[in-house]
């Protein structure tokens, strides 16, 4: 066709706002003005085009070309030549206006309105509302309306950002970088015992801490309730890093003043550092996150390490062959005797959980029991124990032709307590096997009573109303605020093995057994020692006054069968 492909400024311009006169009888295109949106009618030839008709709308963006003197036009010329040499009856394209016209976003469409005359109509789609909209949406998606730091999503986008710009950079920047991670212990109980307005101030007082201590060069995120983040960049040793955590770490250590209370508020610290160059920011940010899971254990400050990632992986291939195990009914449960210390008679069984794997052969519960509560495992399996637990019980009683004067204890995890209807699964085993609530006792841990000491208590008490009976495991490795378990509905102290098996030999241990000993009997309490491994301490024991007894001396947990035995041999017949 030979078209002239390009037009400069003002011949774009002139074709925009020049009218060929008479080419066209303009009155009959007044249906334009009934348009709601900018649109003209050109004509074309092959050396130019000329405006024929135009709406009100479309005159005004044409106003706003002048007015805003602005310097490049849509080049509608070019745009209908392509059109005609394609053979395209539509074009739209978008237009980046806001090149041209500050803060306006226009698309632009054309479409040939009469092949005759060459007519060709001429719309202009004005998106700007939409766009500042789109702007502002991904703005606040970023920010973190609380403190107007960046969020997770901002925090991910910016380093993400930076990293890239400074890979293409021709200006060498810092070799390294680093995220570091501040988590705020036990914010949900300011939030639930202050109210979330206080813990809002809370955050607020901290994030502005941080901000003040925080360098120009380093930047500030708050990834989600009570954590927050830092990115920087440095060149040289890891010992910057450690620096930084400290600096910031300052935020933390003033007590916050909320209304008339002063809450000192302690934090978990963790970091992780990777090579501009060749490491993925989202990778950092991760390994950060899992030595935040150390670091909340340990109570020091970690920076990741290789190994840690080694322990993630392998906690998640246990996490796979447990569920596997569970739903493949591959548990199995041991039964350890508990004794009545007064008159040396079998009490009870404490049901305990075995995992005998293919390949990875015994699996202890210390083990496996932590990564079904974190991947909430430990619900089906729990279910699981109560069910098997109460219907082995019922079991040897149908063996031994009539109801036996034996309890099952029953370990029940601080998750299931929060995540599950503990409650109800005790009822719903209970029923199943056809046992009565006072043959059961539940041996629960002080940790249940951390996170939420209110629902915690709620559950006890409706394990209370089942009749069944409580025991608090593990007494002396927690808080051991005895004071507190005053207030709760339990009936037995079990006296952690760490305290007992060694009580002979280490005085304190000693002292702190017999104190316990003592206080749970003023507090009526009945009382456990685990761990008991010689005739010499279960004498002891007895001596002062413990109530019952567990421990290798008696037997160890054994598997059905065995229990089934040690029933018939501990002379536990004649008392039939
Ligand atoms: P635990 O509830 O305190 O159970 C007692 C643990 O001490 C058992 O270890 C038992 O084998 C061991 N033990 C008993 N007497 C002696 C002794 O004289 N000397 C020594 N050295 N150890 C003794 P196990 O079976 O390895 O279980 C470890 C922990 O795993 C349990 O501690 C409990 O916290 C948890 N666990 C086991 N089964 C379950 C379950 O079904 N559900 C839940 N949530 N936790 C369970
Ligand atoms: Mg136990
Ligand atoms: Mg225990």
């Amino acid at each position: 066709m030979g078209i002239k492909a390009h037009l400069d400024r003002d011949i774009c311009k002139e074709a925009l706002t020049s009218s060929l006169d008479n080419r066209t009888n303009m009155q009959q295109y007044h249906w334009l003005d009934s348009l709601p949106i900018a649109t003209a009618i050109y004509q074309f030839d092959e050396q130019n085009i000329g405006l024929i008709s135009q709406n009100k709308a479309f005159t005004i963006i044409m106003q706003s070309f002048n007015d805003l003197n602005v310097n490049e036009y849509p080049d509608i010329f070019y745009m209908i030549c392509g059109m005609i040499e394609n053979g395209q009856s539509q074009y739209s394209e978008y237009w980046h206006s806001e090149k041209f016209i500050p803060y306006r976003q226009l698309d632009i469409n054309i479409a040939r309105y009469n092949k005759v005359d060459n007519l060709f109509i001429i719309s202009f789609f004005d998106k700007t509302s939409e766009e500042t909209n789109r702007i502002n949406l991904r703005r606040e998606m970023m920010t973190d309306s609380l403190t107007g730091l960046s969020n997770r999503v901002g925090f991910e986008d910016k380093i993400e950002e930076k990293i890239k710009q400074d890979r293409k950079s021709a200006v060498k920047s810092h070799d390294k970088f680093a995220i570091i991670i501040w988590d705020m212990a036990r914010f949900s109980h300011v939030n639930q015992f202050v109210g979330t307005m206080a813990g809002d101030e809370l955050i607020l007082t901290i994030a502005s801490r941080l901000n003040s201590n925080a360098l120009v060069n380093e930047f500030l995120a708050r990834l989600n309730g009570n954590e927050f983040a830092l990115f920087m960049q440095y060149d040289g040793p890891d010992d910057v890093v450690k620096d930084a955590a400290g600096r910031l770490k300052a935020a933390f250590d003033q007590p916050c003043q909320l209304a008339d209370l002063e809450i000192q508020v302690e934090c978990a610290i963790s970091s992780a550092v990777g090579y501009a160059q060749k490491d993925n920011p989202m990778d950092i940010l991760r390994h950060a996150q899992i030595a935040l899971k150390k670091a909340k254990h340990s109570k020091n400050y970690e920076l990741y390490t290789s190994d840690a990632m080694h322990n993630v992986k392998h906690r998640f291939s246990i996490e796979t062959d447990l569920r596997r195990a569970i739903e493949g009914d591959e548990l199995s449960l041991n039964y350890q005797p508990l004794i009545d210390l007064e008159t040396g008679k079998l009490n009870g069984f404490e049901a305990l959980v075995r995992w005998n794997d293919a390949s990875r052969g015994s699996v202890s519960p210390v083990d496996f029991i932590p990564v079904a509560e974190e991947s909430g495992l430990i619900i089906p399996l729990g279910r699981w124990v109560l069910k098997e637990a109460a219907k082995q019980l019922k079991q040897w009683d149908r063996e031994f032709g009539s109801e036996l004067p034996l309890k099952m204890s029953i370990n029940m995890s601080a998750v299931q307590l929060v995540r599950d209807d503990f409650a109800y699964a005790v009822s719903d085993a209970m029923r199943n096997a056809n046992i009565s609530g006072d043959r059961i006792t539940i041996e629960l841990t002080e940790s249940a009573f951390i996170e939420d000491p209110d629902n915690a208590r709620k559950v006890m008490e409706s394990l209370k109303a089942l009749n069944t009976c409580l025991a608090m495991d593990d007494f002396g490795t927690g808080y051991s605020n005895l004071a507190y378990l005053q207030q709760l509905p339990i009936d037995v102290l079990k006296i952690d093995r760490s305290f007992v098996t060694d009580m002979i030999r280490d005085k304190d241990k000693y002292s702190i057994v017999s104190a316990v000993l003592s206080l749970a009997n003023s507090l009526g309490m009945k009382t456990t020692a685990e761990g008991i491994e010689t005739q010499e301490l279960s004498q002891l024991l007895t001596g002062l006054g413990c109530s019952y007894g567990q421990g290798f001396y008696y037997a160890e947990p054994l598997n059905r069968q065995d229990a089934c035995a040690y029933l018939l041999a501990n002379k536990f017949k004649e008392k039939l």
